[in-house]
């Protein structure tokens, strides 16, 4: 193949996962914070702030940097998952990063690290709209790329405006630096002048994310066939589960794929359309109450000394969750569960209370407690300040992968034989060290409760004795069929049983 000598290439990237039913938005500040993310960073310092963790950014810029590629820094940005991102911070973000891309011009091409399921204030479609402007500025010959996370909701205008969209193979998403290796490698040929045909395809049921784990069928097999399917005539197929508590009319799994002609897309997208249509009922899988959970795990814990993991899965940060919510911490203390811990709390005024009373201090007061969620309230009491900390850690895990946790005042606080873990910024609990900083150790605990769905398993499974899944309170059901959805398109199935929505 010929190659293009140090091609000119524009690098940004824009993230958020937007739960459009959760409590709170994303305004700029989420952005420049950037939550569990490194913060807002643009041009030069862009790549240095990126540098070394497990991102598609991170995968994209080693790989093409080895390659001799001459890369043009714009603007990346993440935001923990929540509900809308505000208008304001859509459009600032947006134009600054399409400015930086026109005063980069000319280029020859341009790779963009987003989501996949960003919903603006005031549009359904935020990696769209996005792609669609950039598009505007580099013109139709440029190639533009972009990897997506797993849970992306893709639509007909991201497909439209990108030449190659590529997404994540693993949940817990083990592989985002690796998605940024294959957005490079997807890209080469784009620079020499191939194009491909593509293939769209959307599932007709959502798909609860409990139930979408790589490390367990049926998606283990899907996504071993999705990475077989690739070929030369084939180069890129992506399957997205999606992230199904979004209010959209593209809400929903799909299939991208790309090929040399058009029957080699359609082909390779029907086959895994066809896959994952046979294992449709395998998508649906049981949760079992708060004291129900605590119950089986105090039961099977007594016979190992390996922890049993319980998901608070209704109250994931990374799905939009305010990791607050306190029926786990109910269940184990009416059940006088000993030997057990949860986190990550969010609850800055618990942290600071605990801050100034100090270590071996008892600390009256309302912990947790999300707003606007049935069921749910604070959890009033007495709490024993067992440790405190900055909250300032590296998290070694391979879902983090080296990435630096910056959790603000911090605290271990302590109800019977109950360990929490109480920080001042949210992050959804995906590593050991989120309980070793504040002095927890998971492995000798008999029950660790952990406010995620499934990226918790790439650090806790290796030393889980079991893992379940339990449906506390909280913004997040279990199964989308528990969602008020008013915008979906009329005919696709709220999970793998039903119901259609109409
Ligand atoms: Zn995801």
């Amino acid at each position: 193949m010929e190659r293009v000598p140090s091609p000119r290439i524009a690098v940004g990237g824009f993230m958020h996962e937007t739960n459009t039913f959760a409590p709170t938005k994303a305004d700029f500040a989420a952005f420049r914070h950037g939550g569990g993310w490194p913060p807002l960073s643009e041009g030069p310092a862009m790549l240095e702030a990126t540098r070394d963790v497990n991102m598609a950014i991170c995968g994209f810029v080693e790989t093409a940097e080895a390659d001799g590629w001459s890369l043009v820094p714009t603007l990346w940005c993440a935001a923990v998952p929540s509900a809308h991102v505000t208008e304001e911070a859509y459009e600032t973000i947006a134009s600054r990063l399409v400015a930086a891309i026109a005063d980069a011009l000319p280029l020859d091409g341009v790779y963009l690290d987003l989501h996949g399921a960003m919903v603006a204030e005031h549009l359904e479609d935020g990696e769209g709209e996005l792609l669609a402007r950039v598009r505007a500025i580099v013109g139709p010959d440029v190639p533009i790329v972009a990897s997506l996370d797993l849970h992306g909701n893709v639509t007909p205008a991201m497909v439209d405006h990108a030449d190659v969209l590529v997404a994540f193979r693993t949940y817990p998403h083990v592989d985002m630096a690796e998605t940024g290796r294959r957005a490079a490698v997807a890209l080469a040929p784009l620079l020499a002048g191939r194009r491909y045909q593509k293939a769209f395809r959307q599932i007709p049921f959502l798909i609860p994310i409990a139930w979408q784990s790589t490390d367990m069928e049926p998606n283990a097999s899907i996504y071993r066939t999705v990475a077989e399917l690739e070929t030369d005539r084939v180069p890129s197929v992506s399957f997205l589960c999606g992230f199904p508590a979004a209010d959209i009319h593209d809400c929903g799994p799909s299939v991208v794929a790309y090929g040399e002609t058009r029957e080699a897309a359609d082909a390779a997208a029907d086959t895994i359309v066809k896959k994952v249509s046979a294992a449709r009922l395998a998508f649906a899988g049981n949760s079992l109450d708060p004291l129900e959970a605590v119950r089986e795990a105090q039961r099977l814990a007594e016979a190992s000394t390996r922890p049993v993991v319980i998901a608070d899965t209704q109250d994931n940060p990374g799905a939009g969750g305010d990791s607050n919510t306190m029926g786990m911490l109910k269940a184990l203390v009416e059940a006088g569960a000993t030997r057990a811990a949860i986190g990550a709390i969010f609850d800055p005024a618990m942290a600071k209370a605990a801050h100034e009373a100090g270590v071996g201090a008892t600390i009256h007061g309302a912990l947790g407690g999300a707003k606007g969620v049935f069921g749910d309230a604070p959890y009033t009491g007495a709490f024993e300040v067992m440790a405190l900390s900055d909250g300032d850690f590296v998290a070694t895990g391979p879902f983090y992968g080296g990435a630096r946790m910056r959790l603000g005042p911090s605290a271990h606080l302590r109800v019977g034989g109950v360990a929490i873990v109480v920080v001042s910024s949210k992050a959804q609990m995906a590593d050991r060290e989120m309980f070793r900083f504040v002095g927890i150790e998971p492995e000798a605990q008999a029950i660790l409760v952990v406010k995620s769905s499934v990226h918790f398993r790439a650090d806790f499974a290796p030393i889980a004795e079991t893992i379940l899944v339990a449906a506390a309170p909280g913004p997040m059901p279990v199964s989308p069929a528990g969602l008020s959805f008013k915008k979906l398109r009329s005919g696709i199935d709220l999970s793998p049983t039903g119901p259609a929505f109409v």
